[in-house]
């Protein structure tokens, strides 16, 4: 499918692209969600397309995070479907918790489309919107949500949320991990863990976080949680786009 060789420069960058594409070819990800990973990838280029320390830290204190909550749901939009729907995946059957389907553009096909291509990855549980659970303070179709998923939830994991349900969560007392390059959104600001990367790479890195906190003792966790200092992580993720290094 690809004609992009490998030795090109900006091989990763591409290739996630084709793959935003083939969400979109393949009824999972919006065309709205093109225009967002564009905004993705010009972020991304400024800080260097790599994860930085401030994004480390983040991943850390975020799996600390997701393995100390009582009922932990990991949210999927369209395009983190497109992208690391393998990886969202096996988190699940890491931590353990349930993936459960939230868009912002409504469409039942693309939520069944999503919920298709996570099952195929081999997720088992796939929870979707209902109209018996709303969130507070939210009025888009996020606002929809599962009983027994995101509804009850002490911690959500939402890459690339969007700012007003990250704040409509927060203001309902769940705590919010987040992957978001715009370490100047409401999301990233809003959330209680941001971690300033592309998903795509930090996927991976919260998977083997995750793995490996796993066997420590829950107190260190608590730890690892006390030492992530949002405002920093936040700042340091400013300065490096600032700085055009
Ligand atoms: P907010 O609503 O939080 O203020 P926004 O309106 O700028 O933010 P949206 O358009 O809702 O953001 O969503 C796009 C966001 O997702 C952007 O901040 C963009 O940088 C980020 N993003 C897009 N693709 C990726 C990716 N692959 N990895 C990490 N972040 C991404
Ligand atoms: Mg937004």
């Amino acid at each position: 499918m690809s004609e992009v060789p490998p030795s090109h420069p900006r091989y990763a960058s591409l290739k996630l692209r084709e793959a935003i594409v083939a969400g979109v070819e393949q009824g999972i990800t919006s065309l709205h969600g093109l225009i967002a990973h564009g905004r993705g990838e010009a972020l991304d280029y400024l800080i260097g397309e790599t994860s930085h320390p401030f994004a480390i830290a983040a991943v850390r204190a975020g799996a600390a995070m997701l393995l100390r909550a009582r009922h932990p749901v990991i949210s999927v939009n369209g395009n983190a479907a497109a992208l690391v729907a393998g990886g969202l995946t096996a988190l699940g059957r890491l931590l353990p918790a349930p993936l459960e389907v939230n868009i912002f553009h409504p469409s039942k096909e693309r939520e069944e489309a999503i919920a298709a291509h996570l099952r195929a990855q081999g997720a088992e549980e796939v929870l979707m919107p209902t109209q018996e659970a709303q969130l507070s303070y939210i009025e888009s179709n996020r606002r929809f949500v599962h009983p027994e998923g995101i509804f009850k939830a002490d911690v959500v994991f939402v890459p690339l949320e969007d700012g007003d349900r990250c704040q409509a969560l927060q203001r309902m007392g769940v705590e919010v991990v987040t992957v978001d390059l715009n370490p100047l959104s409401r999301t990233a600001r809003a959330a209680s863990v941001a971690i300033v990367d592309n998903l795509a790479r930090a996927m991976p890195l919260l998977l083997q976080a995750v793995a490996q906190l796993r066997q420590d003792p829950p107190a260190s966790w608590q730890e690892r949680i006390a030492s992530y200092h949002h405002d920093t992580i936040l700042r340091a993720a400013e300065a490096r786009i600032r700085s055009g290094a």
